[in-house]
């Protein structure tokens, strides 16, 4: 069976180590990116000149259409998804009471609805009882989920709490449709998503708190999401795999 993985924010950080580790793999990848344009084809490019198959479609995940779209782009450029990670998000490091209804709405739209709509639209090619093959669903939420976040974005958490739910909730409801869905909680990875969120020198300040005393790198968190996808996951489906240095 062709393995063709999806992985929606794919331009940098734990997105492209998840993409080359696929590529690596076996897998046919799409990913997609908002802005990082050039980011988003240098990976491509680096999968495509080893012999492996890539695309990359433009997508913002908080926009339905957008996800409709890619989806479709990629059943013409890839063929039929297998695999699915969920891994686009954001963060803004501020207080609730400081926050707005504007903002909240368009953090979880990132963050949450966008993770619903991409699964949805997999499952539709993916389920069994519509002439799929089944496949593999994986979210990346946050260790976040579990200690809140206080002082830092309580917000952002919350979002990671719903995605912990999600896949708790849709593990059960497609498992007869031969779909899997499990969750990473990676803890302190270093990406650009602590610069973009307001605080460059986090993990410089947060990592002795950590029991391995550092952070963690991409490739670290793409070993489990891609193990979580892999037949050696058979028996696994609704986990929250925690890949945080002990925290
Ligand atoms: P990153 O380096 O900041 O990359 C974020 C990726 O998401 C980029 O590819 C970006 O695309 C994409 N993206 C952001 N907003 C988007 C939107 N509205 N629509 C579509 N794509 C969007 O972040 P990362 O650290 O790799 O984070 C990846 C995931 O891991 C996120 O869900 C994050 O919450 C989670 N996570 C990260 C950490 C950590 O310490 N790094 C810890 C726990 C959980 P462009 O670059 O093209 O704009």
């Amino acid at each position: 069976m062709e393995k063709n993985i999806i992985i929606t924010g794919g331009s940098r950080g734990i997105g492209a180590a998840t993409a080359l580790l696929a590529a690596e793999q076996g897998y046919n990848v799409g990913i997609t990116y908002r802005e990082q344009e050039a980011a988003a084809h240098a990976i491509v490019t680096q999968i495509n000149q080893k012999d492996g198959k890539a695309v990359a479609v433009q997508m913002d995940v908080s926009k339905e259409a957008d996800i409709v779209h890619a989806f479709t782009q990629f059943d013409k450029q890839l063929g039929r998804v297998t695999a699915l990670v969920n891994n686009a998000g954001t963060l803004k490091q501020g207080r609730v009471v400081d926050t707005s209804a504007a903002y909240l709405e368009q953090l979880f739209a990132t963050n949450v609805i966008g993770s619903f709509i991409c699964a949805r639209e997999a499952i539709k090619r993916m389920s069994t009882a519509r002439g799929g093959q089944g496949g593999g669903i994986v979210n990346v939420s946050s260790i976040a989920a579990r200690l809140g976040s206080a002082n830092e974005y309580v917000d952002y958490a919350a979002t990671k709490g719903a995605i912990d739910t999600f896949t708790i909730g849709l593990a059960k409801e497609v498992i007869d449709e031969g779909i899997r869905v499990n969750a990473v909680r990676p803890g302190l990875i270093h990406t650009d998503i602590h610069t973009s969120g307001g605080e460059p020198g986090r993990i410089e300040r947060l990592k002795n708190s950590l029991p391995m005393k550092r952070g963690g790198y991409p490739e670290e968190v793409a070993r489990a999401i891609l193990w979580l996808l892999s037949d050696d996951a058979s028996y696994s489906t609704g986990v929250l795999l925690d890949v945080s240095g002990g925290r």
